[in-house]
């Protein structure tokens, strides 16, 4: 029977799902000219090189768009985030948004990676980041 409704895990992708299973983020890095790859791919769009490796970045990032469910019901306000991290330009990933209130968030601003530690709730989510 075909399940469709998880993640597609194929050669390039599976270092990425293996690291969320134990709650670590690896992002594809090319080791020829260090480019940050995601989604992974088994070759560099960079350079063309196919020396791919994972890497984990500073979990620092900004919010760089997102959707705002309308009906977020009660408890934490979260939102779908495209949230770039700081490592490298339109370095995109999607991930639920943890906000402080039920103010709109604004494009830009600084997120911080963290892991849910409640049941049910798995994978990379982000929450506000206080700037120094
Ligand atoms: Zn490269």
């Amino acid at each position: 029977m075909l399940n469709n409704t998880g993640p597609r895990i194929d050669h390039d992708t599976r270092v990425y799902w293996a690291g969320l299973g134990e709650g670590r983020l690896l992002i594809a890095r090319c080791q020829a000219c260090r480019t940050w790859i995601h989604p992974p791919k088994g070759c560099c769009p960079s350079c063309w090189s196919n020396e791919i490796d994972h890497e984990e970045p500073s979990g620092a990032a900004t919010l760089f768009s997102y959707l705002a469910p309308r009906n977020r019901g009660r408890g934490i306000p979260a939102i779908i985030g495209w949230v770039e991290l700081v490592e490298q330009d339109r370095l995109l990933i999607v991930a639920p948004v943890v906000l402080d209130s039920e103010t709109p968030p604004r494009l830009g601003e600084p997120l911080e990676l963290f892991w849910s530690k409640k049941d049910g709730a798995k994978g990379p989510m982000f929450k506000g980041r206080c700037e120094t």
